[in-house]
């Protein structure tokens, strides 16, 4: 996921004009830079007109209006029509709504498609193995793609994968490390880093799906104007999906495996293509997205071209794709010889080339 090793990049602003980055992240380039609300923001100008003790489908049925609702509003203040602040916060809102289906949704734990149905909040655990949200580290990230530096990243403990080379083996596959945190204590992190000049937060891991109710109820705490940036594995259930719906500004996305096979060998997950495509074009159709493919040894063949060939045919070309490098063994790749190495050069050669082939255009890669 995150690139710890990789903590300075002095380039980095260059992006900032890259007219690529514009077209493709153009909206959270704006919000970025003060000049429009962050989707959270306006999440809670929504007005959700239900008791929010009312049984599931109902709630859920309010949601898929509130929704509506949200995007003619988001649609009225990108177009200069509307401003936030001159709308009323409703006593019930959407972002309430959301956190509030989130919640239930802990209790028969279904935030990823492992499904686990465990009731988290007494102590039950599933794959993941998170109860309560913890975080490993938050700190100013400065080597992230250059759009979104200096990115305020919390490293949330636990992962619903079990990649056997993860480079963060120790967040991901530790769910009790780290330190426990509250919501209200996230949204003062994340108003302290606007302070400080982040662009963004970040929430990552392992992997921030497993703590989806803890980060909502802290976007509805926050008082910033800060873009949210959802850095994910993009394992998640069509539930999930709808409830990141309008909060997210960037899903910044992990595209790793091209088969099935591929992703229960090394990161021990069934479904694996069918479930990350079908998030990709969700999260394509919901807002704006970075996507991340790391070259694996080997891999090129199975995973990385038919990958790259998808992303062209099914979103757009002119999505914003980081072709990765810098893969390493890690943990426990030493077990699977065939990726107990580095790529060499002609193998990322080849990657960069199959993305120019697949028709790609808006290449992280090419800054
Ligand atoms: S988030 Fe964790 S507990 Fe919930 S379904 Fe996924 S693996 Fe299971």
């Amino acid at each position: 996921m995150a690139k710890l090793w990789r903590i300075f990049r002095p380039d980095a602003v260059r992006a900032i004009h890259d007219e690529k980055a514009r077209m493709s992240l153009g909206r959270y380039l704006s919000v970025a830079s003060g000049k429009l609300p962050a989707r959270f923001m306006v999440c809670k100008r929504v007005e959700a007109n239900i008791d929010l003790s009312a049984e599931d489908d109902e709630l859920w049925q309010e949601h898929e209006q509130g929704m509506k609702e949200f995007r003619m509003l988001l649609s009225r203040i990108d177009a200069g029509e509307i401003k936030l602040d001159e709308l009323d916060r409703p006593d019930v809102s959407l972002l309430d709504l959301k956190v509030e289906l989130a919640k239930r949704i802990v209790r028969s734990c279904h935030f990823c498609e492992h499904r686990c149905g465990v009731d988290r909040t007494v102590g039950e655990r599933g794959i993941c193995g998170v109860g309560r949200s913890r975080v490993a580290s938050e700190f100013m990230h400065y080597g992230e793609e250059g759009v979104l530096v200096p990115s305020y990243t919390i490293f949330f403990s636990g992962c619903t994968f079990k990649c056997v080379f993860c480079q963060n083996w120790d967040i991901s596959q530790y769910p009790e490390s780290g330190v426990e945190v509250s919501p209200r204590m996230i949204a003062k992190l994340m108003e302290n880093a606007k302070k400080n000049g982040a662009r963004n937060v970040n929430f990552v891991g392992g992997n921030p799906d497993p703590n989806l109710h803890t980060i909502l109820e802290a976007l509805n705490e926050c008082e910033a104007n800060l873009s949210s940036v959802w850095n994910s594995n993009m394992y998640y259930t069509p539930e999930t999906a709808r409830l990141l719906s309008g909060t997210q500004d960037v899903y910044l996305t992990d595209f790793k495996w091209g088969t099935n096979e591929c992703a229960h060998r090394y990161s021990k997950v069934p479904r694996y293509f069918e479930v990350v495509a079908r998030n990709h074009k969700l999260a394509f159709l919901d807002s704006e997205l970075i996507i991340r493919h790391l070259v694996m040894p080997g891999h090129l063949e199975c995973c990385t071209k038919p990958i790259l060939k998808w992303i062209a045919d099914n979103l757009n070309q002119m999505v914003r794709v980081n072709v990765m490098d810098q893969y390493h063994p890690c943990y426990k790749a030493g077990e699977y010889k065939e990726i107990d190495r580095r790529i060499t050069k002609s193998e990322y050669e080849e990657a960069l080339r199959a993305a120019e082939e697949a028709g790609l255009r808006n290449m992280e890669s090419s800054n």
